[in-house]
């Protein structure tokens, strides 16, 4: 039996529509990318020499309006949806971004708004964001050595534009950040003891994450992944470590605390340990796609049917469908030795 057993329940909603699955997991989580376009060339998500040649970025045409996306978040939330993470390509270069945070925010239903950038505009932004109700963020940090950074960034950005944009997240009062670092074998695998000795104590959690398969052009392969045991292991050496007893299920990462009381650390583990049992997540893309699933061929174009007067109680009633037939479980099946061709990348999709 390749699938876990599903813990997680339908989520409470204001017009009683929670909608389940195939695996009986329900739509709690809306990935919501509000553009493809990036300042950076991560080589794990982006890698220029890739993008050459492989099509353009989205005309703004396409882009969801800011009324679109509000529309569409509200009727993910009358269905169960609470946690919405604006994501991308990077959140932070859409114009206009605080505005439609105020609009998304102010959604009944939507406890947890949330976004994951590579913080290089937080310094202009985060104060904005902050008062326009933006709860978490989630920071991209690859390794505290430049010369690493640069590679990984595709010579874009630096750390000491990061660590700046953490440090005006922190004085616009978002308190702790998760930090997502991607561990890639053989290219910054030698940079996490440092990151996990700069973020311990800090208030903010670093997330080591397992390089996935997600799209074609960064060329995976299984000989690039450290386990996320590897890397457990290694922290675990250093600093002490165990688990903490308020794991929730449905959380990608298996989060542990130092023993020393410096807080919290957490490994996502998707190629290793799949959790697609529990994954409650849909994602929409800049373009208003819909996909079920991280690892996707295709997916449902939602902007004609906002675009051409499709009510909320029809497209309610659509995406409700869309879902009750979802049998996503890509990660588990990867494991199985199935290899899915042609999927969308992940700066396309929102990651
Ligand atoms: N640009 C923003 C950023 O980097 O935080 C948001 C979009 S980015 C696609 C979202 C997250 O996906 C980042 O934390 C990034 O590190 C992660 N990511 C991208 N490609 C990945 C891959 N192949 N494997 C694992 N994580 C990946
Ligand atoms: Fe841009 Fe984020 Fe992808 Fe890096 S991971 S290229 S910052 S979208
Ligand atoms: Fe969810 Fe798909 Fe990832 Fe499994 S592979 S956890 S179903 S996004």
């Amino acid at each position: 039996m390749l699938l876990n057993t599903s813990k997680t329940q339908p989520g409470p909603n204001a017009a009683g529509t929670a909608v389940t699955d195939r695996f009986a997991r329900p739509l709690q989580d809306l990935r919501l990318s509000v553009l493809d376009r990036c300042n950076l060339r991560c080589t794990y998500c982006m890698p220029e020499a890739s993008l050459d040649g492989q099509g353009s970025f989205l005309p703004v045409s396409r882009l969801l309006t800011d009324d679109e996306l509000e529309r569409l978040v509200r009727v993910f939330a009358a269905m169960g949806v609470h946690k919405v993470r604006l994501t991308g390509g990077e959140p932070l270069l859409r114009p206009g971004l605080p505005a439609l945070v105020k609009r998304l925010a102010g959604i009944a239903g939507v406890s947890d708004l949330a976004m994951t950038t590579n913080a290089i505009l937080l310094p202009r932004l985060a104060a904005e964001l902050a008062e326009s109700g933006l709860g978490r963020i989630t920071v991209s940090l690859d390794s505290l050595d430049e010369t690493v950074f640069t590679e990984m960034s595709g010579g874009r950005g630096s750390v000491a534009e990061v660590l700046a944009g953490i440090e005006a997240a922190e004085r616009a009062g978002f308190g702790a950040l998760k930090i997502n670092t991607v561990v890639q074998r053989g290219v910054n695998e030698a940079s996490v003891l440092d990151l996990v000795d700069h973020f311990r104590g800090s208030g903010h959690m670093l997330r080591l994450i397992e390089f996935m398969d997600v799209g074609n052009m960064n060329h995976w392969s299984p000989a690039q992944v450290v386990p996320g045991a590897h890397l457990l292991k290694q922290v675990h050496d250093r600093w002490p470590l165990k688990p903490v007893s308020d794991q929730q299920a449905g959380e990608t990462a298996r989060r542990f605390e130092f023993l020393d009381g410096q807080g919290e650390i957490g490994f996502i583990n998707s190629i290793s340990e799949p959790f697609c049992g529990d994954c409650t997540r849909g994602r929409v893309t800049a373009d208003g796609v819909f996909y079920s699933c991280l690892f996707s061929t295709s997916g449902t174009a939602l902007r004609p049917l906002l675009r051409g007067g499709l009510g909320d109680a029809e497209l309610t009633e659509f995406i409700r469908s869309l879902w009750s037939q979802r049998d996503a479980r890509y990660s588990e099946y990867r494991n199985g030795g199935e290899q899915v061709r042609s999927k969308v990348e992940m700066f396309r999709m929102g990651g």
